[in-house]
């Protein structure tokens, strides 16, 4: 499943060639993925204009001329590759080739610049829906969806405020997508070791008690800003099929610290990494120096 930097990174790979382009032709070759296709969704696309690509949460919103927006989710295994003109006569390495398998290119957006954007999702839990772009903040998807990790309005006060008033563990309260968006599991636990928070420790501890942040909650929204951020620079970063927009094959190479290193030792004190199920969900993180 992607998280915020895999879905980031995938926009800004868009972005390059879908920004301000023209929607030449659309190519849809199933009347559905995890939902079916908008009505007439070809037709309503075609001829449209790219105006902003954005991220909320793990969306992708193209919004097009017309004030209506295409809304892309990646499911558990959508990617795009973008087919520049000029990469028609550039030869596939095998394994490109064998991870290009057409059976699961589901659509095709063909630009006015020529250039060709791919969507391929071989277990078809992605969906793509045109919604009118003024409904976006108060459609059913978005509305519920928390604060951005990476906006201005993120901070230690903030996190306080969202997650400190949670009666759960601090792990448990960062993935609540309503609290946070699009913090998923390898983040959270990440986030939790960069700051040494135990992931068991309640997520009240993050509010003193007149309310204000805690020193935690300063250090834990720095991390978690931190390992987005780190994580995007590197090209974000999966366990699953995750190829990079430009073409190629993009098995991100990150080094996770705690995130399914089980048995190996902390970077930071030396002690072992352990494993533990919280809310059906595992959890990595370092007895020794996790707090
Ligand atoms: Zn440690």
């Amino acid at each position: 499943m992607p998280e915020l930097p895999e879905v980031e990174t995938v926009r800004r790979g868009l972005e390059t060639v879908m920004l301000g382009a023209r929607l030449s032709q659309i190519d849809q070759r199933r009347p559905d993925l995890r939902f079916p296709f908008p009505e007439r969704f070809a037709e309503r696309l075609t001829g449209r204009t790219v105006e902003t690509l954005r991220r909320r949460a793990k969306y992708l919103i193209a919004d097009l001329d017309g004030a209506e927006s295409l809304v892309m989710h990646l499911g558990m295994s959508g990617s795009f590759r973008i087919e520049r003109a000029a990469n028609a006569q550039r030869p596939f390495s095998e394994a490109e080739a064998a991870a290009k398998d057409p059976a699961h290119d589901h659509v095709v957006f063909g630009l006015s610049s020529g250039a060709r954007i791919v969507y391929n999702d071989p277990r078809r839990f992605g969906f793509m829906l045109l919604i009118p772009s003024q409904d976006l903040a108060t459609h059913p998807l978005l509305r519920s969806a928390g604060i951005e990790p990476l906006s201005d309005a993120f901070d230690g006060a903030a996190l306080a405020k969202l997650v400190g008033t949670k009666r759960t563990s601090l792990k448990a309260a960062l993935l609540d997508q309503k609290l946070i968006a699009g913090l998923g599991n390898i983040y959270a636990c990440e986030a939790l070791h960069r700051a040494a928070l135990s992931p068991r420790r309640a997520a009240m501890s993050l509010t003193r008690k007149n309310g204000s942040p805690s020193v935690h909650a300063m250090r834990l929204a720095h991390a978690i800003r931190a390992v987005l951020e780190e994580a995007i620079a590197a090209g974000g970063s999966s366990l699953r099929d995750h190829r990079t927009t430009d073409g190629g094959l993009g098995y991100f190479q990150h080094n996770f610290r705690v995130y399914d290193r089980a048995g190996s030792s902390c970077a930071r004190c030396g002690g072992t990494i352990e494993r533990m199920t919280q809310s059906g969900r595992a959890t990595f993180y370092c007895g020794g120096c996790q707090r």
